[in-house]
């Protein structure tokens, strides 16, 4: 009797929530063969995300599931931090226009729909397989793949396939996580809070986009609206809460009486979460990485938990697309953990700041965070971190931002033009003709070339004060260029 030879794939990745979802779009482009696992019978429906940023709307861009995402968002406004007399203590300005990624600064959804979005889009790609009810219990990794041992629950079997990487994108409980011997490190915040979500019994079209924090002693909260309908409030247990008692529904009313009551909303759902920060030790070793909540856990002050998820699988899927393909070495894969590390403790710090404020624990409003004094509330403007340490060529500075995405001279919208290659945008004040041999390299490595006057464009390059740079196909600046030998440092590093 012949065993049966495990299928292949050359990436596995653990787990259908977002950022699982969105690393097999990723991969799914780039034409990867890729199954995407859930221990679920079928999708998590409890909602938890509300809010996206600019950025990631970018991210769905790339993936063209804008529209679709568009169709399942709306504009969201500032965050005000109020205390208990409901003065305004600090607003996180969020304009309600569109930013440099030339989306909205902030939307509001509700997470099941996006991750329905999400999902139809990785089928799309005839390369991607979807299996729902399989839990990963065991990798047995080898040289030049990794066995994954699962439990198919339908089947009630134990089962194994193998893969060239696998990505734990496995959540909070990570057990990709554990078996890399990775712990978390903690960031000084935990705390219990219960979340509610009510249904409005009349939907209303003039729903607040902005965020409610209400930093008093007695109870800390926010307040969210999704939506015509939807109504987030999420508020801190206090010493002595019974969390049994307090999720029922005549107590959670009374917790609400303040802002609203049974005759114009219902109870939809209550759940306590324990809120965290914490950033795992290690997030790759050898062929097995992690992503999402399985990498860092933030409270959702921000909004920026699913939001750092999805900027790792937009970070790592172009990479493992490269060395999958042989277009370049394994070694680019620890430019991930380098680079995106650095970046999501920014924001899981600020977080805790803002928690710290909510719970009004911190001596002063936010200290650290850039404030403006222009007569009226102090505002908190937008944090935007650079990647830490990791890939670069030609001249190191800029290397790391994100770039802008300008309409080019044509109104095209830069990402549109470029699609997921890499790109060298040059400023024609800094050279009218490109050289040839940076030319013909550029069109043997599909990179993109934009040389071309456009108004947004020149005011970027001008107060960048440097003549040229190459994006990554996550539209992260790889390096710059001032002069001909760096432009060719750059080209060759495409
Ligand atoms: C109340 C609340 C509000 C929030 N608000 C926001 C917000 O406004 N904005 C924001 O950006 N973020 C927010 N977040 C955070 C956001 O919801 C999470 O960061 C995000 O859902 C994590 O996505 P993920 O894909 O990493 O993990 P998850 O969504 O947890 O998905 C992990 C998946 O892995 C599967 N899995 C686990 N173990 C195994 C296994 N062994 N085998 C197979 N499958 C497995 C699970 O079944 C699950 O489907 C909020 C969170 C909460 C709790």
């Amino acid at each position: 009797m012949t065993s049966k030879v495990p299928e292949k794939y050359d990436v596995a990745i653990v787990g259908q929530g977002p950022a699982g979802c969105t690393l097999a779009n990723v991969l799914g482009q780039y034409g990867l063969s890729t199954i995407i696992l859930d221990r679920e019978a079928s999708a998590y429906h409890l909602p938890r995300a509300v809010a996206f940023d600019d950025e990631v709307m970018r991210v769905f861009q790339s993936l063209d599931l804008d529209d679709q995402v568009n169709a399942i968002s709306e504009v969201g406004g500032d965050a005000h931090f109020v205390d208990e007399n409901d003065e305004l203590l600090v607003t996180w300005s969020r304009p309600q226009r569109l930013s440099p990624n030339n989306w909205y600064y902030n939307y509001r959804f509700h997470q099941p729909e996006l991750e329905d979005v999400l999902r139809e889009g990785f089928l799309r790609f005839g390369c991607v397989t979807a299996r729902w009810g399989c839990e990963v219990t065991r990798y047995e990794t080898g040289t030049d793949e990794v066995v994954v041992h699962y439990l198919d629950k339908d089947r009630n079997e134990s089962s194994q396939l193998r893969a060239s990487y696998v990505v734990g994108c496995d959540g909070a409980r990570s057990f990709t996580r554990q078996s890399m011997d990775s712990d978390y490190e903690d960031l000084d915040f935990a705390e219990d809070w219960l979340v509610v979500d009510l249904l409005a019994k009349i939907p209303e079209d003039d729903a607040d986009p902005g965020t409610y924090h209400f930093c008093d002693p007695a109870r800390s909260g926010s307040r969210v609206f999704v939506g015509r309908s939807r109504k987030r409030w999420e508020l801190r247990l206090n010493p002595g809460d019974d969390p049994l008692e307090i999720t029922k529904p005549d107590n959670i009313w009374k917790l609400l009486e303040r802002w609203t009551n049974p005759d114009q909303a219902t109870l939809e759902r209550a759940a306590i979460y324990t809120f965290r920060s914490a950033i795992a030790e290690k997030w790759h070793s050898g062929r097995l990485f992690i992503a999402g909540d399985a990498a860092h856990l933030t409270p959702p002050f921000m909004g920026q938990g699913m939001c750092a998820g999805i900027r790792d699988a937009a970070n790592l899927g172009w990479k493992l697309a490269r060395v999958v393909n042989g277009d370049a070495p394994a070694s680019i894969l620890d430019s991930y953990e380098s680079e995106r590390k650095p970046h999501v403790r920014a924001f899981i710090e600020m977080t805790v700041k803002m928690g710290r404020l909510i719970n009004r624990t911190a001596s002063t409003l936010l200290t650290g965070a850039p404030v403006e004094d222009d007569n009226g509330p102090p505002t908190i403007t937008r944090i935007m971190p650079t990647l830490g340490d990791g890939l670069s060529a030609g001249n190191p500075n800029w290397r790391g931002h994100l770039f802008p995405q300008p309409r080019l001279a044509n109104s095209d919208l830069l990402d549109d033009r470029l699609g997921n290659r890499p790109a060298l945008i040059v400023s024609p004040g800094f050279m009218s003709d490109l050289p040839a041999n940076v030319r013909e390299k550029a069109e043997a490595r599909n990179v993109a070339i934009i040389h071309e006057a456009c108004e947004e464009l020149t005011a970027w390059f001008t107060q960048a004060q440097t003549g040229a740079v190459l994006l990554r196909p996550d539209r992260y600046i790889l390096g710059s260029a001032d002069t001909q030998e760096e432009l060719e440092a750059l080209i060759e590093a495409a």
